[in-house]
């Protein structure tokens, strides 16, 4: 027997309660109940991303919702700051290009966290930068980024500032207004514990602000018209209504077990499966670990596809590699959402096995003691080999 175990970083597992919802009849997406459905879930959004701001809700994946915040506040011809630091920041530098706007790239060194004294510079050489955009969690190399000490510099600039908050909202602390996020952008099928198909953008006063001054460049994603029909609790066009019905399942959840403490266990998870990871020798690829992941380096003279595959055939365990130029250099496991503490104890079990296999020098129990010492309260202060 194979049991499935996907611990990969979105799609990420759903609890099967959420999974039920989905299994209802359809309803009538401009029913009373439907809109309700919306009403139930804006109030739940508000609360994951700790802002009293408007929320839109679209149907599209991820990318589909960072899209509508980057061309609906942008103007064609006018500047956006990119801090580019893996593959996904880099993604919203493509976004710009056939819309005409002029992306500026500020690099950080993919595995290192974007210095915020680095954001500060650039806004003072690009004075006119109407949008700086940030990720919270850049999936591609597990890096987290200090988003706090960026939105206060963008705060008090004319610049509207957006996060990818994608893979990081719901895994790691993430406090909207607190923060000064103008648009946060958030997708359901990582921390939020759905299926994909939804995305969503939060947006401030200023940010609307931005909006009402650009000239319209789109139509499906058009987020005047979105707002317009946000404020009956409605949408401009069919949405996944069955996805939002199912989120209200994941949001009631959320809600019981309280944001912090769902930022608490995600940071947990996450320094157990870092303590496991590196007491097997193999060295973390970020320096700032996002929470919702943990990402090592392949080590020597083993292929990541030998690792991964062997998860797979032998215990059902879905992890993916690295994208663009980290293809075959790292192995991304995830740990977000609807996983646990004992999630990540086996899949670091099944990390020994797999690499004892490999012929890799393994103590078994190695990982899993420093990950229980972790989970114990005893951070382990593990002996250098
Ligand atoms: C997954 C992810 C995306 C892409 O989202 P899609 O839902 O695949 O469009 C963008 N940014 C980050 C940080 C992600 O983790």
């Amino acid at each position: 027997m194979r049991k499935p175990r996907l611990m990969t970083p979105g799609p990420a597992p759903v609890p099967e309660d959420v999974l039920l919802e989905l299994a209802r009849p359809v309803i009538h997406h401009r029913s009373a109940e439907a809109k309700q459905v919306i009403v139930d879930a804006i109030a739940g959004l508000k609360e994951v991303f700790q802002t009293a701001n408007d929320v839109l809700i679209f149907t599209a994946s991820g990318t589909g919702a960072a899209e509508a915040a980057i061309i609906n506040t942008v103007p064609r011809g006018k500047k956006a700051i990119v801090l580019n630091a893996g593959v996904f920041a880099e993604r919203w530098v493509k976004v710009c290009k056939p819309y005409g706007i002029e992306a500026v790239s500020l690099d950080t060194e993919w595995g290192q966290a974007v210095d915020p004294a680095q954001v500060e510079s650039a806004l003072k050489q690009h004075p006119d930068a109407v949008m700086v955009i940030g990720t919270l969690s850049e999936t591609s190399t597990g890096t987290g980024h200090p988003v706090d000490a960026i939105g206060k510099i963008v705060a008090r600039t004319a610049a509207v500032f957006m996060v990818d908050g994608i893979s990081g909202v719901g895994a790691m602390e993430c406090r909207t207004d607190a923060w000064g996020i103008d648009l946060l952008v958030v997708g359901s099928q990582k921390a939020l514990m759905l299926p994909p198909g939804l995305s969503f953008v939060s947006v401030s006063p200023k940010a609307w602000a931005a909006i009402d001054a650009c000239p319209t460049a789109c139509f499906y994603f058009d987020m005047k018209l979105a707002r317009k029909k946000m404020a009956e609790f409605d949408t401009p066009f069919t949405p996944a209504h069955t996805l939002i019905l199912a989120l209200t399942a994941s949001l009631k959840r959320m809600k019981a077990e309280g944001i912090e403490n769902i930022w608490a266990r995600h940071k947990l998870m996450s320094e157990a499966c870092q303590a496991g990871v590196t007491a097997l020798g193999l060295e973390l690829f970020s320096a700032r670990p996002a929470e919702g992941l943990t990402v090592f380096r392949v080590p020597e003279g083993l292929k990541d596809s030998q690792i991964r595959n062997a998860l797979f055939d032998r215990f059902g365990i879905t992890t993916v590699g690295g994208q663009d130029r980290l293809k075959g250099k790292i192995v991304r496991i995830g740990h977000m959402g609807y996983m646990d503490e004992l999630d990540v104890i086996s899949g670091l079990a099944a990390l020994e096995m797999v690499l004892a296999d490999l012929g890799f020098t393994v103590k078994p129990g190695q990982a899993v003691t420093a990950a229980q010492q972790v989970l114990i309260g005893q951070r382990a202060k593990m002996p250098a080999g």
